[in-house]
């Protein structure tokens, strides 16, 4: 096994940093492959407590290389400080952390408008860290890549064009315009800690999976999330499932070996957008409260709702999930009963599926269970009261996805693991 991409099942959040950790401390090379500097994982290193945004988390294990694949958006400011955090605590000490000269870069006028619209009636719940309008110019092909950091005039011609782009964008949402000498000046303060770590990072994940290093793929934001397949138009501008790991690190598709979804035993979304399943009361703020429901980048309370096993089954199915890590099952203990949503009834019938581009008219169906006590000290799913392990039962038949790893508590020994992704063997072929 070589190859194994991690992704989020839901809508984000679902307590990525501790798998990717249990993960990477066998794996040779971390990956992320989409989004930016709007994920955050909450690194604690010896006892002194690290936001990373962009840097995978697998930075905390000396023996992984880290690379910011080319499906990334980057800001350089956000870059050059998490290397100077990561120096000061010698944790780039002989390491490789590499950044694709391809992934585009967040300049101070995408965070402006991200900014400025999320001041306004068109609001979605953004992190207003630009992440969206770098997306935009990616796409309508005004983006200025990592690359063009080591040629400045190649910077300052493509700043122009994207300010002449977005000046009316600008002063319509009744901001400033920068000029562009500004920016410039901005961004190359931050060449120096940058520039001699751009490469093209899809030649060395080819190379390492070539030579069978385990490779892990770390997804951004969750499947939910996803600009195709998620609650269009509350989606991350990305692509969060694992197929953007082949486009976002620039491998192909038979190059993966294998795709661990990752969900919480209940569900969360921040930001607007449907959500079927909410609650949005004493046991949604029990749940919001015990499992510190609040974002890491914007500290924002996120909603919480019982887990929904259609939307489970729906990410099963656009990421491939070959299993699931289920997290956070002790937030739910002490609960009297606890519900899961297993189907939806729709004007048309009730439907297992997730009815995704109708969820207004979508209500959910759910299946009751009985509690449980504390799981935090469970070590083998033999450990577990009867009744969590019913259901975690129901969780992996109903959603069809086999169980990797169990999650009881926040402490790196609260983990059950099932089945060990690296164990499984490579694709033929790949
Ligand atoms: P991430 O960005 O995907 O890692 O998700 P979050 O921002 O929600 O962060 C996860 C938080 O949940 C961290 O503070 C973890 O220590 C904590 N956490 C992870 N797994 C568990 C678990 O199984 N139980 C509890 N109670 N906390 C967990």
């Amino acid at each position: 096994m070589t190859a194994v991409v991690i992704v989020g099942a839901q809508w984000g959040d679902e307590g990525k940093g501790k798998v990717v950790d249990i993960y990477t401390e066998a794996a040779d090379m971390v990956v992320r492959y989409a989004g930016g500097p709007n994920a955050g994982h909450t690194l604690v290193v010896g006892g002194d407590r690290l936001v990373v945004r962009l840097i995978p988390s697998g930075i905390l294990r000396p023996r992984s290389a880290c690379l910011l694949g080319q499906g990334m958006v980057v800001d350089p400011e956000t870059l050059s400080t998490e290397i100077a955090e990561l120096e000061r605590r010698g944790l780039l000490v002989d390491r490789d952390l590499l950044v694709s000269d391809r992934a585009h870069m967040i300049l101070p006028y995408h965070v402006l408008v991200d900014t400025l619209r999320e001041q306004g009636a068109s609001a979605i719940g953004t992190t207003k860290r630009g992440v969206g309008p770098c997306y935009e110019d990616k796409a309508a092909r005004v983006g200025i890549r990592m690359g063009a950091l080591r040629d400045a005039a190649r910077l300052r011609a493509g700043v122009e064009v994207a300010l002449a782009r977005w000046a009316p964008v600008i002063r319509s949402l009744g901001g400033g315009v920068p000029a562009a000498d500004e920016v410039c000046a901005h961004v190359r303060r931050f060449e120096g800690s940058v520039v001699s770590r751009l490469t093209d990072t899809g030649a060395r994940v080819d190379e390492a999976i070539s030579a069978g290093r385990r490779v892990l793929f770390e997804g951004a934001q969750g499947a939910l999330l996803d600009v195709d397949h998620g609650t269009y138009p509350f989606v991350t501008s990305s692509s969060a499932v694992a197929g953007g790991a082949c486009t976002g690190a620039g491998v192909g598709p038979s190059r993966i070996d294998a795709v661990v979804g990752l969900t919480k035993a209940y569900t969360t979304r921040v930001g607007g957008g449907p959500f079927p399943t909410e609650l949005e009361d004493d046991v949604g703020e029990l749940i919001r409260r015990r499992g510190g429901e609040f974002g890491s980048v914007t500290g924002r309370p996120r909603r919480t709702g019982w887990l929904d096993l259609p939307a489970l089954r729906y990410a099963r199915r656009v990421n491939g999930l070959d299993g699931i890590a289920l997290t956070k099952l002790d937030v739910l203990s002490g609960l009297s009963e606890v519900r899961v949503c297993v189907a939806y009834r729709t004007p048309a019938g009730e439907t297992r599926d997730f009815p995704i581009d109708d969820l207004a008219r979508a209500e959910p169906v759910y299946q009751t269970l009985p509690g449980w006590g504390p799981v935090d000290g469970a070590r083998s799913l033999g450990d577990l009261p009867a009744s969590a392990r019913a259901y975690v039962d129901l969780v992996v038949r109903e959603s069809g996805c086999p169980l990797f790893l169990l999650s009881v508590g926040p402490d790196r020994a609260a983990t059950i693991v099932a089945r060990d992704p690296w164990d499984i063997p490579r694709r033929a072929g790949g």
